[in-house]
């Protein structure tokens, strides 16, 4: 006598719920043997699903003891079960459990594939068994085309592609009519030779010429059990000696199920294009703020607080020459040199008695803007002035003020120069906002001019009079060196407050001696007293009428003057034209032998700032969390309708970890497939074939590594939702899903 391939002792199953226990079968003894092809027939409720289902590993047993080719079964762990599934169980439903969006050969193909067949051995095979069920014709047909008999035999076909020992169809021909059950049965018959096939069936009558064995189940009992016919025995079992499925096969599977169902695919393609869209624009508009932030901080030491300017001195604190000027244009990225920089960092004031403008200052060769009104200048005295739309001045007063004569202020005096009227010949507006500054730019003789007074403002005056030292510091004798044309070279007009030793024109012809340093330099001029004056004879020497006005001046030579004043800059400042590529600048500037300053680093961010920029980091990373659990939810209602298919592949052996990679490269493929779109719609935007705002603040804002960190991104969220999805679906233990599912 052969071994029994399985034997149930006094097995009894039960079932709980809501704290009542029903019993599915008791105390149940049977044995099978390998060729048998046993029918059970039974009312409905006698137990024969529940027997099936103990039978097949996908329900447990309370009682007694299952021997699986004489192994017992009691401590069979989960997995344990799975394995033996898969090598020995080959199930047939009542309804299918075909992938319906898969055609009959797909489906059959699928179970060899998730079983680690080679897709070259996969063919032939398949197409072998679609003949054996008749469905030839059909083999590139989707299975939801196909009737209830056709679609059955795809079932005891794809069964048969599994090639395990044990068949096991619970009532296969529930759902069918008269003609397609007989020919089901016939088939099941067929296949039977070699396996053991276990069929539970109302219609006995068409199974009875096959059948070589007969159990009836009443009430959760064994009522009859009769050996019909002889059956040929089978003396060695082949196990299914299946393997895991090959990564190419995954692949293959997820890309097939990324596509086939087109509604699916557009909604989880919506999704990510959503997820894409949202993310990027708002990350984008984040590093805007972030770069916004970055150049808007203030200085207490410098006023242009430009991206692009780099401060730079000599290493060996010495003056710039025009051997380095022409060193420096000449590297990469320059755009422009600001020789004398403390410049760029004085604001000077335009104004007549009506209007008082503001503005830093800057040379007209540099300016690259457009003109929005007016026009270029053409004379020394005529500038542009650059400033927001904002500002009430030059948003809103301009064309009042572009008539009129404007005066430098004199930034070591104070006073008006009315000897030289500029005019707002052009207007430039800025987009930026609130922390944009008004820039005049103006002719090189007027940014000489203001070196000077800058120069001076910054330089310490001494005087040598009379065998006494005076110092501009020391507040009761304050001084300074005011230019004239009209004095020559090596004279002096001094206040008579001066010459009060030297009464009655005694100075005259005195020597002076004016020392002047500063931070960089130190000079001194050997001068001759030529005259002194007082209040009443100003306007004769000099021409200015209001002696107030001219409180301490020493007048000089404009040649003295340039000597002390016209100097070679100590610092100066370069403006490069990317500024990406602004830190290279820095390093071919250091290697030269300059130091640097990068303007953005030297900045300092009001505290507020750094709160909001805290606060905007927190709602970015709060954002991708939120758009996570939307898009997970969004896509697990997606995917409910994919359930059946995953519970389908349990069945037929893909593990958990193999679902999960098959849904973790659907996710990729659209994830990728959005960001392709997304990537489009960007080039597009970016050559202008179509306009949309956010996409250029993306393409503005965003970098090589920016788009790296949110792919990553994207993929990691598919990944988890693919997980958790996963995790999900494999919660339950396989009939109790399959249950919910059917
Ligand atoms: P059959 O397949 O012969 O119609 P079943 O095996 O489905 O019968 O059911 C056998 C008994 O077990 C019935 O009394 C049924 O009510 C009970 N039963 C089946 N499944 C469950 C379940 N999941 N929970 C509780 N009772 C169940
Ligand atoms: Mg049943």
């Amino acid at each position: 006598m052969e071994k029994s391939i399985i034997k149930l002792k006094n097995v009894s199953k039960f079932y709980y719920s809501k704290g009542v226990i029903a019993s599915g079968f008791s105390r149940v003894n049977l044995e099978f043997k390998m060729g048998e092809f046993v029918v059970i027939t039974g009312e409905s409720g006698s137990g024969k699903s529940t027997l099936l289902n103990v039978i097949s590993g996908l329900d447990s047993y309370e009682e007694g003891e299952m021997y699986i080719n004489g192994e017992e079964t009691s401590h069979y762990t989960e997995a344990d079960f799975e394995d033996y599934r898969r090598r020995y169980i080959g199930n047939i439903f009542q309804s299918f459990n075909l992938v319906n969006s898969y055609t009959v050969y797909q489906n059959i193909e699928l179970v060899m594939l998730l079983n680690g067949v080679k897709k070259k051995d996969v063919k032939d095979k398949v197409l072998d068994l679609i003949r054996k069920v008749d469905l030839y014709k059909f083999r590139n047909t989707k299975v939801s085309k196909l009737s209830g008999g056709q679609k059955q035999r795809v079932a005891i076909a794809r069964a048969l592609a599994k090639d395990t020992p044990i068949i096991i169809a619970d009532e296969p021909t529930g759902n069918l009519d008269s003609r397609s059950s007989k020919s089901v049965l016939k088939l099941l018959s067929e296949i039977s030779k070699n396996k053991l096939v276990i069929v539970v069936t109302h219609n006995y009558e068409d199974i009875e010429e096959y059948a070589t064995r007969k159990i009836k189940m009443h009430d959760g009992k064994v009522l009859e059990d009769k050996q019909l016919k002889k059956y040929k025995e089978v003396s060695n079992i082949e196990e299914n000696d299946y393997k895991n499925i090959r990564f190419l096969s995954k692949l293959r599977l997820g890309i097939r199920n990324t596509f086939n169902i087109v509604p699916k695919f557009l909604l989880v393609l919506l999704v990510y294009l959503f997820i894409t869209t949202a993310l990027i624009s708002e990350y984008a508009s984040f590093r805007e703020e972030e770069h916004i932030e970055s150049i808007s901080g203030y200085n207490g030491f410098f006023l242009n607080t430009d991206e692009e300017r780099i401060v730079i001195k000599k290493e060996d604190d010495t003056s710039f020459s025009d051997d380095d000027y022409t060193k420096i244009e000449k590297m990469d990225n320059i755009d422009y040199i600001i020789k004398d920089d403390l410049l760029l960092d004085t604001e000077i004031d335009i104004s007549d008695d009506n209007y008082y403008l503001s503005a830093r200052v800057n040379s007209i060769s540099n300016f690259n803007g457009k003109i929005d009104k007016g026009r270029k200048p053409e004379n020394d005295n005529e500038v542009i002035i650059e400033g927001s739309k904002n500002d009430y001045y030059i948003g809103y007063m301009i064309d009042e003020i572009m008539d009129k004569d404007l005066y430098l202020r004199d930034m070591y005096t104070g006073e008006l120069d009315k000897s030289t009227p500029i005019k707002i010949v052009g207007v430039s507006y800025t987009d930026s906002g609130i922390y944009s500054q008004d820039v005049i730019y103006v002719n090189d003789s007027i940014i000489d001019n203001l070196t000077y007074q800058i120069n001076q403002m910054y330089s310490n005056l001494k005087i040598l009079f009379q065998g006494k030292y005076y110092d501009s510091t020391n507040y009761d004798m304050y001084f300074r060196l005011v230019p004239k044309r009209i004095i020559k070279e090596g004279m002096v007009y001094i206040p008579s407050d001066l010459d009060y030793l030297c009464k009655n024109d005694y100075c005259i012809g005195s020597d002076i001696v004016i020392d002047i340093d500063n931070i960089y330099y130190k000079d001194t001029l050997n001068l001759k007293v030529e005259k002194s004056y007082n209040k009443k004879n100003i306007e004769s020497l000099t021409g200015i009428k209001d002696y107030d006005s001219v409180n301490g001046a020493i007048f000089i030579s404009s040649t003295d003057y340039n000597k002390l004043f016209n100097r070679n800059s100590y610092q100066s400042s370069v403006f490069v034209k990317n500024v990406n590529d602004i830190d290279s600048t820095i390093n071919e500037l250091n290697e030269n032998g300059y130091t640097t300053l990068k303007l953005t680093d030297a900045l300092v961010n009001s505290e507020a700032v750094a709160a909001i920029r805290i606060l905007k980091t927190i709602v970015t990373v709060v954002l991708v969390v939120v758009l996570f659990f939307i898009s997970y939810f969004v896509i697990k209602v997606i995917l409910k309708s994919r359930n059946i298919y995953f519970t389908t592949i349990r069945m037929l052996g893909a593990s958990k970890k193999v679902s999960r990679e098959l849904l973790i490269i659907e996710l990729i493929n659209v994830a990728n497939i959005a960001y392709l779109l997304f990537g489009v719609f960007l080039i597009l935007n970016y050559f202008n074939v179509v306009n949309v705002g956010f996409a250029h603040i993306i393409l503005d804002y965003m970098g090589i590594r920016d788009y790296i960190l949110l792919y990553i991104i994207l993929i990691t969220m598919s990944y988890l939702i693919s997980s958790k999805f996963a995790k999900k679906i494999f919660k339950d233990s396989a009939m109790k899903t399959l249950k919910e599912e059917v």
